[in-house]
């Protein structure tokens, strides 16, 4: 066994984007050594990507704003599935969030009379989206990176070392948390029952191992984009915070739902996906098949046909005059406009490369594009030589978002049974239902990024020192020894007894390509099974996995380890869609093309099909011929039933005085008649 390097801290947040960033923050003010641990670059989170901006009903371009608008629009864009408690406290503490941001030092734009500008997006009734140009997750990052070196240096000045109550593990990936050993003879390490003891992980550079003890564990790891092949989404986005819940016994909610962003890139190939964000419609663009035909005035859905205009002109009035016209449909939740996409390119009514057309430069002057949307304006430029102030973009459904993930406590954001694990922001479940609204992102990583690291401090603080849970020696070498799995192959070329060895690029193309033909914007019965399908023979590939090389920055090996866990959630996503017979937000079946008010009720449970243990037993593998052919990575069952089993469990009755907030008429499009009765 290698040396493995030992550090104990009171709280550990995997991930330093919005969500863990806003962790750390609270947990280090609370007064607990707070360690960040994170496998890109400081300030290289997903978040700096984001773009419109920041949901939060502070009313400052409409007074009408105020959290129970919020609120509804939530409820609504998720289809009543979100966890009502989750999209309260969302509402009501966003504004709060954004104004302590501004108080940190973020540089929001102005309104003319000098208040933090707010600007439309789909779903959101009024404007909204406190933003920075189309680079708002930047400003956030930048603001909370300085909010951290502001703690650091006052530890510098009380310790004398800045690192002293807060520390930046930068390009680290964790691939275990780790559990105590169960005082009741249990099993220890991932599964079993005991409390959060700590996590194991590599450096990317040296390829060295950690284990970083703690008795509270944040995980604020992302999404899962890079497990579809068009996607939105950056490298990080490997599911590792989902799949390590899993691993750790804490059970994904919603996994089904995963958003398709109507508007990515489609042309040239190298920038398929890429996001063209929602501000280019909030502000004004309008989407158009190769007919010329504004198309989306068809697919206003019946749950929505009140609320939105019925004629370009009255679509056009409300950009002037929102309180006497109703939205153009071109500001429908997502997973409307993407159907509706999709749709027009199927009748082939499709532009040139296979998307539809979004026109921006007939609704502004070139200067204005220029300001309001600089990098949309750049990156067409750049990237697809088009200039938007001059020709309409061509866009097309990507990949984006995944609703799904850990269940949590809503108040206090910890993981379902497994005491000292906490999740927050895009990895954790039940917030956005079954479609998230555009800028409830960052929105949500705020507010419950900070409830979070509250909750997790006051864990570690209520731990006694003599109480605290430790690493068993056995697990951590078990750790190490998975890890060290794709070395076991001397020669990749060769060929095992259950076949040969397998490179992990090609395993996970395969993957992307599965996930995005068979299990993407539109489900059937037949193509999900299929995928299941697939997934269990690249699951059996994957255990003979093999890189060549050593672990000082080997981008096959973190590939090679990174597959686990996107096998493990794309089980989730496929098993979970097949599941659901009805349609629903980010989940369309070809196959129960109607939303169900009865699975309104059901949230669906992915849990691990056997608690996976560590093979503390099985030796270190390194220079010891191919991969076994045994269950191998994880140690759970390897079988064509999967690995993940499923569960149906009743969503939490709505509090009724949130319901009033509903128009009885609007209620009974979503509620069951005896929820209604009631
Ligand atoms: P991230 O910001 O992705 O951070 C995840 C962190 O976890 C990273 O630091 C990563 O290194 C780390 N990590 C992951 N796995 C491991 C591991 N195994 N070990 C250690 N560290 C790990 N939302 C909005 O509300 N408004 C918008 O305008 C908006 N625009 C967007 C534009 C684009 C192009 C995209 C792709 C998304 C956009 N979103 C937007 C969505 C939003 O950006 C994300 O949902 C949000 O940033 C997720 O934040 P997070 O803190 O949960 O995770």
């Amino acid at each position: 066994m290698t040396q493995v390097e030992r550090q104990a801290w009171d709280v550990v947040v995997i991930g330093a984007g919005g969500a863990g960033l806003r962790a750390a923050i609270e947990a280090r003010e609370q007064g607990m050594r707070t360690a960040v641990i994170c496998k890109s670059l400081f300030g290289k989170a997903h978040t700096v990507m984001a773009e419109g901006g920041i949901a939060a009903s502070m009313g400052n371009v409409n007074e009408g704003d105020n959290w129970q608008v919020h609120f509804r629009d939530t409820m609504r864009g998720g289809k009543f599935l979100n966890h009502w408690r989750m999209a309260e406290l969302h509402a009501r503490e966003a504004p709060d969030r954004v104004w302590e941001l501004e108080s940190w030092g973020a540089l929001f734009d102005r309104t003319v009379d000098g208040k933090i500008s707010q600007r439309n997006f789909g779903g959101h009734e009024y404007p909204r989206l406190a933003h920075v140009g189309d680079r708002t997750g930047l400003e956030l990052i930048r603001t909370l990176q300085q909010k951290i070196v502001a703690l650091q240096q006052e530890d510098e000045r009380e310790f004398g070392d800045h690192e002293a109550r807060l520390k930046v593990f930068q390009e680290c990936t964790v691939t275990r948390v780790l559990k105590e050993a169960d005082p009741a003879g249990g099993p220890t390490g991932a599964g079993g029952s005991g409390r959060v003891a700590g996590v194991f992980g590599y450096e990317r550079e040296s390829g060295r191992f950690f284990v970083i003890e703690a008795p509270s564990v944040v995980l604020a790891t992302g999404g899962i984009g890079k497990s579809f092949k068009v996607t939105s989404n950056s490298w990080e986005y490997t599911g590792d915070g989902h799949a390590l819940a899993l691993l750790a016994g804490a059970p994904l909610i919603n996994m089904e739902f995963v958003q398709f962003h109507p508007t990515g890139m489609v042309w040239p190939p190298s920038v398929k996906g890429i996001l063209v964000t929602e501000s280019v419609r909030g502000d004004g663009g309008v989407l158009r098949n190769s007919d010329g035909k504004r198309f989306m005035f068809d697919y206003v859905p019946d749950v929505f046909k009140d609320k939105y205009a019925q004629s370009e002109e009255e679509g056009d009035r409300w950009y002037e005059d929102p309180d006497n016209n109703r939205r153009p449909p071109e500001l429908l939740p997502r997973d409307e406009v993407a159907r509706a996409i999709n749709s027009e390119v199927k009748a082939g009514r499709g532009s040139p490369h296979g998307g539809v057309f979004l026109d921006v430069s007939t609704r502004m002057s070139a200067e204005t594009i220029k300001r309001r949307l600089p990098s949309m304006h750049h990156q067409f430029k750049e990237l697809a030589d088009v200039d938007i102030t001059a020709e309409p973009m061509e866009v097309g459904p990507t990949c984006h978002y995944v609703m799904g993930g850990v269940e949590v406590d809503p108040d206090t954001a910890a993981a379902t049974g497994v005491l000292g694990l906490f999740a927050a922001g895009e990895v954790a479940g039940g917030m956005h239902g079954s479609n998230r609204l555009g800028g409830n992102s960052l929105s949500d990583l705020l507010v419950f990024g900070r409830r979070a690291g509250l909750y997790a401090a006051q864990l570690a603080a209520n731990t006694r020192p003599e109480d605290r849970p430790v690493v068993a020696e056995a697990d951590a070498a078990a750790a190490e020894a998975e890890a060290l799995l794709p070395f076991s192959a001397e020669d990749v070329n060769a060929t095992t007894a259950s076949g040969p060895v397998e490179n992990p690029y090609t395993l996970h193309q395969e993957l992307q390509q599965a996930m995005n033909d068979l299990v993407g914007i539109i489900r059937k019965h037949e193509e999900m099974a299929e995928a299941l399908n697939r997934l269990a023979g690249l699951r059996a590939r994957a255990r003979r996995a093999g890189v060549e090389g050593h672990r000082q920055f080997n981008p096959g090996w973190h590939l090679a380890i990174d597959l686990r866990n996107m096998l493990l959630v794309s089980e989730c996503v496929a098993r979970a869609a097949l599941e659901r017979t009805e349609s629903r937000g980010g989940h369309t079946r070809d196959d129960f093309p109607a939303m169900d008010r009865l699975w309104r009720r059901v949230n669906l449970v992915c849990q691990v099909a056997t608690q996976p243990e560590i093979d503390a037993e099985r030796p270190a593998v390194h220079g010891g011929g191919v991969a076994p052919a045994d269950p191998g990575l994880s140690g759970l069952v390897g079988d064509q039933a999967g690995q993940i089993q499923l569960e149906r469990r009743e969503t939490p009755p709505i509090r009724p005085d949130l319901l009033q907030l509903f128009e009885r008429d609007e209620l009974v499009k979503y509620l069951t008649d005896e929820e209604l009765s009631q």
